[in-house]
C-alpha cells in the first residue's frame, strides 16, 4: 500500500517526476492542478484572473481532501502545504517527496510557461519571496527531499525510488543509533520498540526517528504525546528520548539516523544554536535559546516555541505589572514574551546578579527573590523548577499573594503544584504549566509537519 506526494515550489518537476515515479510503480497519477481543471472546467491563470487566489485555494482545498487514501501518487501545486487542513489530508499515511531547485532554475523554467502571479513583483523577486514564504512549510513536508537543479526528471524519478526503498539512512548508521540509545534511560519496552523501528526483519525503511534531546530526557511527556499524534493523524515517524550527557553526541546521533527533527530541553536549549545552519528570528536575535529543531533537506533549522507557550495563555492581561521568578532559559523566553505583551516586567532570581542581566536584555527592571515583598504586580510568573520534587514548597508566603491576581506556574509535573494549590486557596487567578507544555507542543509539532492540531486534544492527550 502505497501513498506518494510530491510537493515542491513551482518549476521544481512534481509533475514531470511523479508522472515517471507513478509509472516505474505502476501506480496512478494525480495532479492536484489539472483535477482542478477538469473540476471547473477552467485553466488555474483564468481562476486566479476571474476569481482571485482564494477562490482557487477553496477549491484546491476540496480536491486535496477528495483524494484517494492509497495506492496513488500525487503531485500538488506549489501552495497547497501552506494550509494545515491540505497538510492533516496530504500527511495521512503518505510519504512526501519535496522537490526544490535553485532560483535561477526555477525563473529559467517558470519563465517559459504561463502561470498567474501570486504577487505585483518581477517574476525572479516574486520566486525570491514566495520561497522565502513558504520555505518552512516546504520543510514540514520533507520526508525525502530531492535537489532537481541540475538533474534530469528520470534521474530525480530513480533517486525518489531507490529513497523509497531504502528509507534515507543506512542500516550501518542505524546499528550506531541504537548502541547510542542503550546508553540512555529508555525503559526496557520503549527500547525494543525502538529497535524493532531500527533494524528489526519487518522494519519499514521509511519509519523516521525524532524525539527528545535532554539530560535528563527520561522525564519528558513528548514521547507518548507525539507518538499518540503519529497514529491520529497517520504519521510514518516515532519519537524517542536522545538522553545523553553530550549534546555533540545526540546531535551525530541524530544526523547520522537524519530524524526528522528535535525538541530541545534542558540543559541544552542555548548550546544548541552552535550546532544550527538556520534559526528564527525570535530564537536567534532575542531569545538566544531553541526548543525545536527542524531537520530538512540536509539543514539544521532553530526555533523557539515556549515564549509562545507562555504568551497564548497571557493574551488577555496585555500591558499587566508583572514578576517573573528566575532567571534560567524558560525565564528568558518568557521575559521575551511578557515583553511583547507590553507588561511591565520585574525578574526576580536567587542570583540577582543573573536577574540583571536578562532583565537588561528585554528592559525589564529586577532583584533578588526577598525584593517580592515590596512589589504588588498583577501577575506573577514561575520560570523556576521549584515545585518539581515532592519535597518542595511554594516559592511564594501567603503575604505575596491576594486574591485576584494571576499566578503562571511554569512547572508542569506535577500539574498542581505548592505554588497552585497556594494561589487558589488565597483566590487567586491560576495558569498551570501544561497551558505552557499545551501551547509550545501544538506550535512545535506545526514546525515539524504543518498540521494545526487542536489544543484540547494535546490537552487531552497529556492528562
Ligand atoms: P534553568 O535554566 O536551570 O533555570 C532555573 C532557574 O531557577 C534559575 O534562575 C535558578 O536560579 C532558579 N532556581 C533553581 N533552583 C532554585 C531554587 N531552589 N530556589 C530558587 N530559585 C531556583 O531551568 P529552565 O530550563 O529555565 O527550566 C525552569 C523550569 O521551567 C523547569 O524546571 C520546568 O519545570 C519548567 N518548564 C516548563 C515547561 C512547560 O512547557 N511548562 C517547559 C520547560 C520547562 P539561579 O540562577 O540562582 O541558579
Amino acid at each position: 500500500m502505497r501513498r506518494i506526494v510530491f510537493t515542491g515550489f513551482r518549476g521544481t518537476g512534481k509533475t514531470e517526476v511523479g508522472k515517471i515515479v507513478a509509472g516505474k510503480l505502476n501506480l496512478p497519477f494525480i495532479d492536484t492542478d489539472s483535477q482542478i481543471e477538469q473540476v471547473t472546467g477552467r485553466s488555474i491563470p483564468d481562476i486566479f484572473h476571474e476569481e482571485g487566489e482564494e477562490r482557487f485555494r477553496t477549491i484546491e482545498r476540496q480536491v486535496i481532501a477528495g483524494l484517494p487514501a492509497q495506492d496513488v501518487v500525487i503531485s500538488t501545486g506549489g501552495g497547497a502545504v501552506v494550509n494545515p487542513v491540505n497538510m492533516v489530508h496530504l500527511r495521512r499515511k503518505s510519504v512526501m517527496v519535496l522537490l526544490y531547485a535553485d532560483i535561477d532554475t526555477i525563473e529559467k523554467r517558470m519563465s517559459s510557461k504561463p502561470r498567474p502571479p501570486l504577487t505585483g513583483l518581477p517574476l525572479r523577486e516574486e520566486i525570491a519571496e514566495m520561497m522565502d514564504r513558504r520555505r518552512q512549510h516546504y520543510h514540514a513536508a520533507a520526508d525525502i527531499c530531492i535537489d532537481t537543479s541540475i538533474t534530469t526528471p528520470a534521474a530525480a524519478a530513480d533517486t525518489v525510488i531507490r529513497t523509497l526503498n531504502t528509507g534515507t539512512t543506512t542500516e550501518d548508521n542505524r546499528k550506531v543509533a541504537i548502541a547510542f540509545f542503550r546508553t540512555g534511560r529508555i525503559n526496557p519496552v520503549a527500547l525494543k520498540k525502538l529497535c524493532d523501528i531500527l533494524t528489526g526483519k519487518d522494519r519499514d525503511p521509511l519509519t523516521r526517528i525524532m524525539g527528545v534531546a535532554g539530560y535528563p530526557a527520561a522525564h519528558s511527556r513528548s514521547p507518548a504525546l507525539y507518538n499518540a499524534l503519529f497514529e491520529k493523524y497517520g504519521i510514518n515517524c516515532h519519537y524517542t528520548f536522545f538522553e545523553d550527557p553530550e549534546l555533540d553526541e545526540i546531535i551525530r546521533v541524530a544526523r547520522q539516523l537524519d530524524a526528522r527533527g528535535l525538541s530541545v530541553t534542558i540543559p541544552f536549549k542555548q548550546d544548541a544554536m552552535k550546532y544550527l545552519d538556520e534559526v528564527d528570528e525570535h530564537a536567534a536575535r532575542q531569545i538566544g535559546a531553541v526548543n525545536t529543531v527542524v531537520f530538512a533537506c540536509g539543514s539544521a533549522i532553530g526555533y523557539n516555541t515556549d515564549w509562545l507557550g507562555v504568551r497564548k495563555p497571557l493574551i488577555s492581561l496585555k500591558g499587566s505589572d508583572a514578576v517573573l521568578l528566575g532567571a534560567g532559559g524558560v525565564a528568558t523566553a518568557a521575559a521575551y514574551a511578557l515583553a511583547d505583551l507590553d507588561m511591565k516586567v520585574t525578574i526576580l532570581n536567587r542570583n540577582a546578579g543573573r536577574a540583571k542581566i536578562l532583565a537588561e536584555r528585554f528592559g525589564c527592571s529586577y532583584g533578588g527573590l526577598g525584593d517580592l515583598d515590596q512589589l504588588r504586580p498583577d501577575l506573577i510568573v514561575n520560570a523556576t523548577p521549584l515545585g518539581m520534587n515532592p519535597d518542595d514548597h511554594s516559592p511564594l508566603t501567603d503575604d505575596h499573594l491576594r486574591e485576584g491576581m494571576t499566578v503562571f506556574d511554569l512547572v508542569y509535573t506535577p500539574p498542581e503544584t505548592p505554588l497552585i494549590l497556594q494561589a487558589r486557596r488565597l483566590g487567586c487567578k491560576t495558569i498551570t504549566g501544561i497551558e505552557m507544555f499545551v501551547e509550545q507542543a501544538k506550535e512545535q509539532f506545526y514546525l515539524f509537519f504543518g498540521i494545526d492540531v487542536p489544543e484540547q486534544t494535546i490537552r487531552e492527550l497529556v492528562a
